[in-house]
């Protein structure tokens, strides 16, 4: 089988070029083609030939097939269903705002963390997905855009928070970080991007050490370990007070902090106590919380708390003087929001 094309950063295609003694000032075209011009599908035209003959002998331009396209007629909010080569499907949600928009990838088919207010950790981890197949998601977003909602194809902001569990595929998705920083290619600055990661402290490390500047999202959940534990399985192995360890001594850049992201679940971990525990926990940090409510799929035995109570827990937090912003529920009507993607559905 061919090797995508967009499995390759800049750097990659440099080094095909140089040793397949082909011009390597094509890279850059070839880049431009495709990360800036979005001109998908086939090979750059404005090659060299025998640089173009080449690619289209050695390499695959195809992305992940559209399957279906599910629009909010509340907010806008786009859910895509990608079908991958070997039919594996993904979910990607476009989330407006001011008609420009984040994108929110998915890293991997399934997960692997079994969260239990989770749908898409439901399905088990099926497998990693490619470089290739994380940069195909917001391609294809791009070019839907262009298509379907002329003028609006601005994707400004990139998060990792579909499906799957981002650290737990550190390779693949730091060359698609790559790919999107490029200058070359799409130039998405580095502050754009945001992980967010269950704590997995192994692919913390190496977050921390090789793509230093991307930004990092925690999901917290409860500052308590053993209903943590409950939640998030992988507690277990790496316990909250190890991650916030780890976390707290990686040096940030200016104005760069770390997002903690809580789900308010009613009657769980919805209580002033638990706020004032979390408050005491990222009191003096840079911090920055993200309440979501609980945001409810078939099946699940958990619920969303009244306005009432999630006002009172993050008055709690104000009190703290922790920025705490409480996530609108964008998409939900589609099964777009957070939690929300499983590709059975
Ligand atoms: N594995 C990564 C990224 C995937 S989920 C992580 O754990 O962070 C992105 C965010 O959505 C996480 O904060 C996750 O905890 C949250 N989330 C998952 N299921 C949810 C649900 N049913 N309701 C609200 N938020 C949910």
């Amino acid at each position: 089988m061919k090797q995508s094309f967009y499995d390759l950063n800049f750097s990659d295609l440099e080094a095909v070029l140089r040793q397949n003694d082909l011009n390597s000032s094509a890279a850059s075209v070839l880049f431009n083609w495709h990360y800036k011009k979005k001109e998908t599908a086939q090979c750059a035209s404005n090659i060299a030939k025998d640089s173009l003959a080449f690619f289209q002998d050695h390499f695959d331009f195809s992305l992940p097939e559209i399957d279906t396209v599910q629009e909010s007629n509340k907010d806008r909010s786009v859910k895509f269903l990608f079908t991958l080569k070997d039919d594996h499907k993904v979910e990607t949600v476009l989330i407006p705002f001011h008609k420009k928009y984040s994108i929110c990838l998915s890293s991997q088919v399934g997960c692997a963390m079994n969260c239990s207010f989770c749908f898409t950790g439901k399905q088990g981890l099926k497998r990693n997905l490619t470089a290739s197949e994380i940069v195909g998601q917001f391609l294809q977003a791009w070019c839907w855009l262009a298509k379907n909602r002329p003028g609006e194809e601005r994707i400004l902001n990139i998060v990792f928070m579909g499906q799957g569990e981002p650290l737990h595929n550190f390779d693949a998705v730091k060359k698609s970080c790559e790919i999107f920083l490029s200058q070359n290619g799409t130039s998405i600055g580095v502050q754009k991007i945001t992980i967010s990661t269950a704590g997995y402290i192994p692919g913390l490390k190496r977050w921390s050490q090789e793509i230093p500047g991307v930004n990092l999202a925690l999901s917290l959940h409860s500052p308590f370990e053993e209903k943590r534990n409950e939640l998030i399985p992988i507690n277990k192995k790496y316990p909250l007070v190890e991650v916030l360890e780890y976390v707290d001594q990686i040096p940030l850049r200016k104005k760069q902090f770390i997002t903690y992201e809580y789900i308010l679940i009613k009657h769980f971990n919805d209580s002033p106590d638990d706020a004032t525990k979390l408050g005491t926990l990222l009191a003096g940090k840079s911090a920055y919380i993200n309440l979501i409510p609980f945001n409810s799929f078939p099946e699940s035995h958990y619920q969303c708390p009244d306005l009432g109570a999630i006002e009172r827990f993050k008055a709690v937090l104000d009190t703290f003087n922790i920025p705490t912003l409480i996530r609108g529920t964008k998409g939900d009507d589609v099964l777009a929001a957070c939690g929300q993607l499983n590709s059975k559905h």
